[in-house]
């Protein structure tokens, strides 16, 4: 799912007020309202983008949160945010030992001298929304790089090189440019100092083939999209027959039901609007099985009812997130004679309550005939 900015949802500035900040949301809310498109998926999601923006930026205290920490920040409560570059930990427990020398890990992948290409390579790999909230064991087809044998890797035919022309073997040049020199590497030979004299005609001069390989990768409960894992010595070979590393980076699939953010998983409960009325006990899908929600009578549409501890389990091994059932009321598409009847009944027996709107909006009645008065 694209994550927006909540200020860009409602076309406001960062530092808007609360005033410019309702206006702002009652405009858009209408022209993207349901109810003034009907059957266009854009509109609606739009809609909720919305509610969601505005329920946040209008709450004070959520709303500094969020600019403080973004939407993470909102559901974690202060928890330590969980990116790419976290994947460190993950590693340590899975394969034991660290990154070495380079703490950024994968990027800056060390090349050794002579060879042609990086020990370290990196692969998107696609897991299923329960694939990666469950983690599961994971049979992964690769491609990886082993050293030329004709030409030791060199892909010089015979393994022969020449001094580079470009940099007379120096490995860099110097460049002028007004009053400054500065050395640079040289582009031909890559800081080597010398060239391919021949390609070699087994690896067409690039020093390397490649080798299929099929890997069993165990992939810990609780991963996420832009997570990554080091797969340790299942990278490209080197010409010592050492095997560098394997970045495997994820892209976990959406549900149809089931909405992740972070550790926390929302799930749209549809209540029919007597039943939301009227309240009662009602199952609700989980993660793990069924879960009973308490409906109370008189349930407003887009309620939350959190269940702590229901969500997907820390991949770092922390606590498990929330599990939030939003409402959504349902009205009726149409009604029968006999239950038309029924409803102007039951409107008919709130009496005066029913006319709410009325004495609600009677200043806006007044102010509107004023308006007109002598015109
Ligand atoms: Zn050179
Ligand atoms: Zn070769």
């Amino acid at each position: 799912m694209t994550e927006f900015d909540y200020y860009e949802i409602l076309e406001v500035t960062k530092d808007c007020s609360g005033a410019e900040l309702k206006k702002a949301y009652r405009k858009l809310a209408m022209k993207f309202h349901p109810d003034r498109n009907p059957d266009d998926k854009e509109a609606e999601e739009k809609f909720k983008q919305i509610n969601e923006a505005y329920e946040v930026l209008s709450n004070e205290d959520k709303r500094s949160t969020y600019d403080r920490y973004g939407k993470d920040g909102l559901n974690r409560q202060g928890g330590g945010g969980f990116n790419g570059s976290d994947i460190n930990d993950i590693f340590n427990s899975m394969f034991g030992g660290g990154f070495g020398g380079s703490s950024s890990g994968f990027g800056q992948a060390k090349r050794r001298s002579g060879q042609k290409y990086a020990q370290d390579f990196e692969m998107e790999l696609k897991l299923e929304f329960h694939e990666a909230v469950f983690g599961c064991e994971k049979k992964i087809d690769i491609s990886y790089k082993i050293p030329c044998d004709d030409c030791t890797g060199t892909g010089a035919k015979n393994g022969k090189l020449k001094t580079c022309s470009y940099c007379n073997g120096q490995g860099q040049v110097v460049m002028r440019q007004g009053p400054m020199t500065f050395a640079q590497i040289c582009p031909e030979c890559k800081g080597e100092g010398k060239s391919i004299a021949q390609k070699c005609t087994s690896c067409v001069g690039k020093g390397f083939k490649t080798k299929d390989e099929i890997i069993t990768i165990n992939i810990p409960a609780g991963v996420d999209s832009g997570n990554r894992l080091r797969a340790q010595g299942y990278g490209n070979k080197d010409k010592h027959g050492r095997r560098g590393d394997l970045y495997l980076s994820f892209y976990v699939e959406e549900d149809d039901n089931f909405v992740r953010n972070g550790s926390d998983i929302y799930i749209e409960v549809p209540v029919f609007f007597t039943q939301a009325i009227l309240g009662g006990e009602i199952t609700i899908p989980s993660l793990e099985g069924e879960l009973k929600l308490d409906l109370k009578a008189g349930t407003k549409d887009k309620a939350q009812f959190i269940f702590n501890n229901k969500g997907v389990v820390d991949v770092h091994g922390g606590a498990k997130g929330r599990l939030v059932a939003q409402i959504q009321m349902k009205l009726p598409k149409s009604l029968t004679a006999e239950q038309k009847e029924l409803l102007t009944k039951l409107q008919e027996s709130f009496g005066v309550e029913s006319k709410l709107h009325q004495s609600s909006l009677e200043s806006a009645f007044n102010r509107v005939k004023e308006w007109f008065k002598g015109d």
